[in-house]
């Protein structure tokens, strides 16, 4: 018998403890340490499982857990986060290291829960449709697909997704287990081969021998590394959603496959809580919304994904647009304009030629000198050649330049989606030139500014991402250790500093610089992508930007992007899902709506509009023939907060009688009052930021 001493760090105390390891030769067993995330250390024989590892705590938790992170204490690793394995929970742990188990609650674990259902859809439709031949099934962020390409003769329809449901469900109920097997490359292609999946046979002749796995469960088996859950018995609750077409590994050239999306729960009323929310999405759908209150259009002649502002869509812009401007004013921001269009060196210089010139638009060459021009796929070149205009001292920095600036990215027309997936789109874009010192003062001002943009639009809840080096792959980046090692720390301090919760991913952040992106959870828990700030060294590096140092020298600044709403599309999409259409009194359309109870009071109407106008307040009449109720009814519809309505009486005493949706009516007022009440709310919303 023998101890040893041995050195770990703890990342809960963050220092660095002695523990004793005990190796004990008379006993069969070997004796490992598991430590867990509050810190505690329980010692376990070699071999132990992550599940009985659960067990021996309570049975409970071993009821809970899906799977287990790992992270044996061998692994040296600079970061915390760094090491990590998601492993089952039948994998022996064979030395000290240290554990998280994952319950439903952690993404690791839906991860797992959502890969599995797609290995237990795909049993479900090999049973139900013989032949049937599989590509790839992984999980999503909310839920799982499957590729699969029918045999011939057979279509897969809407109509068909009950069955599988219910398949899956008498599947799941013989409570199979999922059984891994390491195969040779050779046994591999034979073995799915025979049974004809020639996708499958395509994905392991990619693979290199002695590290290929399969799983099964019944009589189904997969390609597969896993991890997965034990068994399907846990997927007490499954949806097919929908179905899609999707070419072989993403190449038109290639055979079009059939993508089923599924999602899965551990409990059947967290499925019926989740298809009340898409019932619920699909009634804030930007796109539906967007045309019933005339904001915004498409059209195939313009061409397909290039959106088409409409004059309330427009006005309601360009609000926001003001909004921001008054912002970053405050914030030290110049505003600048720039064509749309830029010469093709300027790509050439910036890299994006290189990087994206076969995938974007096609250059437009002039007729007679055979210029060639590119549309703008990002204003950075021409804002670098702002910056570059003319010499720049530290003393000119930082040196904010913004740009509402509209650039143009080809996507496939497949993957065009309102609003939210287009292929012009206007960038609330601004590039701030510092020195490296200034980074972090700079995330925080701009962390402040999205701060007050998000609160002032009701999105109350947000968090932040961090994108970081792979620690372990650095040559990968441009710019010098010493530079990116400063700017990650200065991004982790401003977020610190702004009590910003952020997750950090390392081996996110773009071969140029790391950065921070804006993730909002919407009024019905959806999370979307907005903002973001990146740090740049390679396009001041390319473009040979410079100013002149303290010390008479010259320097290289650094430039940092930064967009608070992304695009000016998306971001109307974003918040019109959000509000389900009903924005707040500053932003909304039409503020008030005008309905004379019957023809005689139409004039009465047209002056109580005129009147408002001329203080700003933003009306329309509506003075159809229609019933009173029917016009409430469908102006309702439109989302505008305030419906006037006026008859004889109003107009005699010079009155409006207010109904406010959603709340009490206010009952009658003076043209003149309403139009102070209006003015006095909107004004206390602007003050507020
Ligand atoms: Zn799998
Ligand atoms: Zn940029």
């Amino acid at each position: 018998m023998y101890v040893k001493k041995k050195q770990y760090f703890c990342p809960r105390i963050g220092f660095c403890a002695v523990v004793r390891i005990r190796a004990v030769n008379i006993c069969r067993f070997i004796m490992i340490k598991v430590q867990f995330p509050d810190g505690s250390v329980r010692e376990y024989e070699s071999g132990v499982t992550p599940l009985q590892v659960a067990e021996r705590i309570s049975t409970r938790l071993a009821q809970d857990i899906l799977v287990a992170s790992v992270k044996p204490l061998s692994v040296v690793s600079e970061k915390e986060e760094d090491g990590w394995v998601i492993t089952e929970l039948n994998a022996p742990l064979g030395e000290d290291c240290l554990i998280k188990l994952h319950k439903w609650e952690d993404a690791e674990a839906k991860h797992a829960f959502w890969h599995t259902s797609s290995h237990l859809m795909a049993e479900a439709l090999q049973e139900l449709y013989p032949g049937i031949q599989f590509g790839i099934g992984p999980a999503i962020e909310n839920g799982f697909y499957y590729d699969v390409y029918p045999a011939e003769g057979q279509v897969i329809k809407d109509s068909d997704f009950p069955a599988i449901e219910a398949k899956m469900m008498e599947l799941r109920a013989r409570k199979e287990s999922l059984v891994k097997r390491s195969i040779a490359k050779a046994d591999a292609l034979k073995e799915f081969g025979d049974k004809g999946q020639t996708y499958k046979c395509e994905l392991i002749a990619d693979l290199e021998d002695g590290h290929i796995t399969t799983y099964t469960q019944g009589a189904f088996t997969d390609l597969c590394r896993g991890p997965h859950l034990l068994s399907t018995e846990a997927i007490k609750a499954v949806k097919v959603l929908s179905c899609a077409a999707a070419y072989w590994r993403g190449d038109e050239k290639r055979p079009m496959m059939t993508r089923i999306y599924g999602i899965s729960f551990p409990k059947k009323a967290m499925l019926d809580e989740y298809l009340a929310m898409l019932e619920e999405a699909k009634k804030r759908d930007h796109r539906k919304i967007g045309k019933e209150l005339e904001l915004f259009m498409f059209s195939d002649m313009v061409g397909k994904g290039l959106p088409i502002w409409l004059p309330k869509g427009t006005a309601l812009r360009l609000r926001l647009e003001d909004f921001l401007k008054k912002i970053q004013k405050r914030y030290g921001y110049q505003q600048v304009m720039t064509p749309h269009i830029g010469g093709k060196q300027l790509y050439v210089t910036s890299g994006h030629w290189d990087h994206y010139g076969k995938d974007s638009f096609q250059p437009i060459t002039t007729p007679e000198e055979g210029e060639v021009y590119l549309l703008k796929p990002m204003n950075c070149p021409h804002h670098c050649m702002i910056f570059r205009n003319t010499p720049r001292s530290y003393k000119d920095l930082p040196l904010r330049i913004a740009e509402f600036g509209t650039v143009y990215r080809y996507e496939q027309s497949g993957e065009l989606h309102g609003l939210t997936r287009v292929r012009s789109f206007t960038q609330d874009d601004a590039h701030i030139f510092c020195r490296p010192d200034q980074v972090k003062d700079e995330f925080i001002r701009v962390m402040e500014i999205i701060e007050i943009i998000f609160k002032a639009l009701d999105f109350n809840n947000f968090e932040a991402q961090i994108s970081l080096r792979d620690p372990n792959n650095r040559e990968k980046y441009v710019g010098s250790d010493e530079v990116w090692e400063k700017a990650e720390s200065a991004i982790i301090e401003a977020c610190r500093e702004k009590n910003l919760p952020a997750k950090i991913e390392y081996g996110e952040a773009a071969f140029y610089g790391p950065k921070l992106d804006f993730m909002v959870k919407d009024a019905i828990g959806r999370r979307w992508q907005l903002g973001t700030i990146q740090v740049d060294y390679n396009l001041p590096e390319r473009f040979e930007l410079e100013y002149v140092g303290e010390d008479n020298q010259k320097h290289r600044p650094v430039m940092v992007h930064r967009a608070p709403f992304g695009s000016m599309e998306r971001f109307v999409a974003v918040l019109i899902e959000h509000t389900a259409g009903k924005f707040p009194l500053w932003l909304t359309p039409d503020q008030a709506v005008v309905l004379p109870i019957s023809e005689k009071s139409n004039e009465y109407a047209w002056k109580v509009k005129e009147l408002l106008e001329a203080q700003d307040v933003r009306v329309i009449v509506d003075d159809r023939n229609e019933k009173l109720g029917r016009k409430i009814r469908d102006n309702e519809l439109k989302r505008i907060p305030f419906m006037l309505v006026v008859g004889e009486k109003e107009a005699e005493q010079g009155l409006v009688s207010v109904r406010q949706q959603g709340a009490e009516d206010k009952g009658q007022m003076t043209i003149q009052d309403f139009a102070d009440f209006i003015n006095t709310t909107v004004k206390q919303q602007m003050n507020a930021y």
